[in-house]
């Protein structure tokens, strides 16, 4: 399997659930590529009812799968529409719309929408627009995409899988036309594996994979880039129009609220997106519209992803299908590929690229991943409070832990250091993060950053990053100078990440941690 992100994370766990013998390989972190980028929701998709049906109703019907096995790690998100002079949607365009997906909901568990008068969305969300002139309510699914791959590795390992990250298969082993293997690269060893199948679940890099065994895939990857604050800004989600009639979503996740996105053709090198003050801008001024106080509002960071699209002519990108494909490349036996589709859809995917390797094989095993809850959803996990009284951490770590590993929270927590936390702004315990460094392959503190959110808020490492170097150094048997090596190293990535974002007083801001930093650390 080559591909850590939720569709190779979901095609090892079918495959090892049905007893077959995998090997997963990821050249970053699990959910490090588009998955992590995403906007997080597993949502079916109402824009897509207007010119691809069958793609909401496949979304929301594996979403209503994803959501019972995964149900420690989904929250409800309810969504505000508000409708403003000059929307392309006037309240009755809308509600019809909206009736229409209603239709769809149950398959995911949610609740048909409700219509609000202008008053009654301002009393129940004050920031929105006084110009509003209605709005409808709509209601979707949030997650934390990095460990929902997570989860997925977990499972397939605890069913005799091996996953390694930060391995990356640089050719694919060839008999003739037949591919028969990999080549991986990791800790600067050169490594092969033989393999009767081989499946790329490579995402938007998927072509460049299957260029290694002479086989065309043609994508139409297109760029989405998201905006983060570091705590929540509105009491619900809110979908409001852009300057080009494009719906941008604004929606709170935990302690943080994501704003995005954006969709644009994507030809530059998928190793280095950058984000653009431009698309910034670009979010932020739609949003406002609606929102206006997202105007005078300090973002922590931004994210990027590249969609891996199937191509499509003359449709803009926005328009392009979401569904998937499963690529047989006959004249590359030994080859699966499987691409496009959604995060909402990711288990129904790994089904179909699950079935087809298992044709190949000649197993007859069927898949069981609807039905099995995935790490930590399955039982009864204790409340915040006894979690947080039985390991003496503030009720906030232990729900975020509870979040995080479900009903294995308990044992997370406990070990040494034992009520003590690694990351004040996100509540993150410091056995936790001991844990994740032994036992969830977290290897870098930017995986600690993806796994449990270390460093996620306000202060982005400031106040924590050097103790989390120690705490994380302990179970990796770094010495003092990795640790602080470590240290500096995710301070500098975090801090090229958030340059788009910063206007002139940011700078400033930024110079002047920087240098404290500096004098602190000479
Ligand atoms: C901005 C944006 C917002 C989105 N929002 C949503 C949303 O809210 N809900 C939703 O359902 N969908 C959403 N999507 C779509 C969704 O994120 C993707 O469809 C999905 O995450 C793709 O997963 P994947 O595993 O196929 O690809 P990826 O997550 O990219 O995984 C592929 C992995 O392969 C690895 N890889 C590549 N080459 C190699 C190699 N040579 N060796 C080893 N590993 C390799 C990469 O590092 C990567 O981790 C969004 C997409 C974008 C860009």
């Amino acid at each position: 399997m080559i591909g850590g992100g939720v569709t190779g994370a979901g095609v090892a766990r079918d495959l090892a659930l049905r007893g077959l013998s995998v090997l997963l390989l990821e050249q970053h972190d699990w959910g490090g590529g588009t998955s992590g980028g995403s906007s997080w929701m597993i949502h079916g998709g109402p824009r897509y009812l207007e010119f691809d049906w069958e793609t909401t109703r496949l979304s929301c019907q594996d979403a209503g799968h994803i959501v019972t096995i995964a149900r420690h790690l989904v929250h409800r998100v309810v969504f505000l529409i508000p409708v403003l002079p000059d929307d392309k949607n006037g309240i009755e365009r809308l509600e019809t719309a909206m009736e229409v997906y209603d239709r769809f909901q149950p398959l995911k568990h949610a609740f048909p929408h409700v219509r609000l008068t202008a008053a009654e969305a301002r009393a129940v969300e004050p920031g929105l627009s006084p110009d509003l002139v209605a709005a409808v309510s709509m209601e979707e699914w949030g997650v934390d995409p990095h460990r929902l791959v997570w989860a997925n590795v977990l499972d397939a390992v605890e069913h005799g899988a091996r996953a390694l990250n930060h391995a990356r298969v640089t050719s694919l082993l060839r008999d003739g036309n037949e591919v028969i293997g990999v080549r991986y690269a990791r800790d600067g060893a050169r490594v092969e594996a033989r393999a009767r199948v081989v499946v790329n679940a490579a995402g938007p890099w998927s072509p460049r994979v299957a260029a290694m065994a002479g086989q065309e895939i043609a994508l139409r990857p297109a760029k989405g880039i998201h905006v983060v604050y570091d705590r929540r800004l509105s009491n619900f989600a809110v979908s409001a129009e852009s300057i080009d009639g494009r719906d941008l979503l604004l929606v709170p996740h935990g302690g943080q609220t994501v704003l995005g996105t954006t969709d644009d053709d994507y030809f530059g090198d998928l190793d280095d997106v950058e984000v653009l003050a431009d698309e910034v801008d670009y979010l932020v001024a739609g949003m406002a519209r609606a929102f206006p106080a997202i105007e005078h509002l300090r973002p922590v960071r931004a994210t990027t992803g590249v969609r891996p699209t199937l191509h499509g002519w003359r449709v803009t990108e926005d328009r392009l299908s979401r569904r998937y494909q499963v690529f047989d490349h006959p004249h590359a036996p030994g080859l699966l590929t499987i691409t496009g589709g959604k995060l909402s859809m990711y288990r129904l995917m790994a089904e179909e690229a699950a079935d087809a390797a298992c044709r190949r094989l000649g197993v007859e095993a069927r898949c069981r991943t609807a039905e099995l809850p995935l790490p930590g959803a399955d039982g009864e996990a204790p409340s915040a409070a006894e979690l947080a009284r039985e390991h003496r951490v503030p009720a906030l770590a232990a729900a975020r832990a509870l979040k995080r590993h479900g009903t294995r929270a308990s044992s997370v927590l406990a070990g040494p250091g034992h009520g003590r936390l690694a990351c004040r702004c996100e509540h993150l315990a410091e056995t936790e993060l001991a844990h994740v460094a032994r036992s969830e392959q977290v290897r870098t503190l930017a995986d600690a950053f993806r796994r449990v959110g270390l460093a996620a808020g306000p202060c982005a490492g400031a106040a924590c990053i050097d103790r989390a170097a120690q705490v994380m150094g302990r179970e990796l048997g770094w010495s003092a100078s990795q640790q602080r090596d470590a240290a500096r190293e995710y301070l500098l990535g975090a801090w090229l990440g958030r340059a788009p974002l910063l206007e002139r007083r940011g700078w400033a801001q930024e110079e002047l941690a920087y240098a404290g930093r500096r004098g602190y650390s000479a």
